[in-house]
């Protein structure tokens, strides 16, 4: 049974606005859900060559700038704000990924419960309350010890800016399933990659109301094949736990001991330990899903069918195999 560890820490309070969705309380919630006897992994900020990687330089001294300007709230975009201390807890919480994925080549599971989110962050622009883009971050520094990084990204919004980084690269395969005619409106079936990296981004929307069936559907026909097929090195989880049925601002019917099914599934497939870095999950069973998550990383256990997919989920994974010749 590989080991895990677990990434949680008070900094990441440092940015926080009380009555946005995406606040410090989120975190506080989960501690109690988070199984006693998983080890804490120290973890450092972010150098700033790590995030220059993924994101454009004066973004980086532009964003610092205009958090070091801020008294108490500033606001980028309708949805997305920033604190005074909210450039220096991105360059944590990327940091915090880093760790996690740099734990899982030394063979342990580790999950980063960090905040801010990063997905939605683009190359020079923050968007959907994430600033510095974690997982990518996190995937481009360790693509400078191994070959090839495995990303899937579970939450119910699409991944826009994870996407973008790494669309015309072969040595990153991103899964993304989200919800479809959603923020951020990106993440069609057709976008697929290009020149080189044709081919090694697959998007599977599904319609709001999708349920286990449906995404054990995609995972079991599109997911674990294609990632058996690219034999990763490592394989990150971009893990938003807002496709659960009574999230805020998701419309799926995840309930959270499905998530035991989903993290079995993955392990399984990757055939490397797993770091999973928190994107959204909004909420009030997000603790439970998160205790079964930990099951799934630190037990054995069948994973089983989930029942009968909709026709909908059904025609996307058949237009999905043929579009990737997956078996
Ligand atoms: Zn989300």
């Amino acid at each position: 049974m590989t080991r895990c560890r677990v990434i949680f820490d008070p900094i990441f309070a440092g940015h926080d606005h009380p009555g946005h969705p995406e606040n410090s309380s989120r975190l506080s919630e989960l501690s109690s859900w988070i199984p006693a006897n998983i080890p804490r992994l120290d973890f450092d900020p972010a150098f700033p060559g790590d995030v220059e990687r993924v994101h454009d330089p004066s973004y980086l001294s532009w964003l610092e700038n205009r958090c070091a300007a801020t008294a108490t709230i500033s606001w980028l975009d309708p949805d997305t704000y920033i604190t005074r201390r909210s450039y220096d807890t991105a360059l944590h919480a990327a940091g915090a990924a880093i760790a996690a994925t740099e734990q899982s080549l030394k063979g342990e599971h580790c999950f980063a419960f960090v905040r801010p989110p990063g997905h939605h962050a683009e190359y020079n622009r923050a968007m959907g309350f994430c600033l510095i883009n974690n997982v990518a971050v996190a995937a481009k520094k360790v693509l400078m010890q191994v070959d090839r990084v495995a990303i899937v990204d579970w939450d119910v919004h699409h991944g826009n800016g994870t996407q973008h980084t790494f669309y015309g690269t072969d040595r990153v395969l991103y899964c993304s399933v989200h919800q479809e005619h959603m923020f951020p409106y990106t993440g069609n079936a057709d976008e697929t990659g290009a020149g080189s990296g044709k081919g090694y981004t697959l998007n599977a929307p599904l319609p709001a109301g999708s349920d286990i069936a449906d995404y054990y559907h995609v995972f079991s026909e599109i997911f674990v094949p294609a990632i058996e097929r690219f034999s990763p090195d490592v394989l990150i989880v971009s893990a938003g736990q807002d496709i659960l049925f009574d999230d805020l601002l998701g419309s799926m019917e995840i309930r959270p001991p499905d998530f035991e099914l989903l993290t079995r599934m993955l392990v399984r497939a990757a055939g490397v330990p797993l770091a999973l870095v928190l994107e959204g999950g909004y909420g009030p069973s997000h603790g439970a899903a998160i205790r079964h998550i930990f099951t799934a990383l630190t037990s054995d256990g069948e994973v089983h069918g989930a029942g009968l997919p909709s026709e909908r989920a059904q025609r996307m994974v058949r237009y999905l195999k043929a579009e990737h010749h997956l078996r």
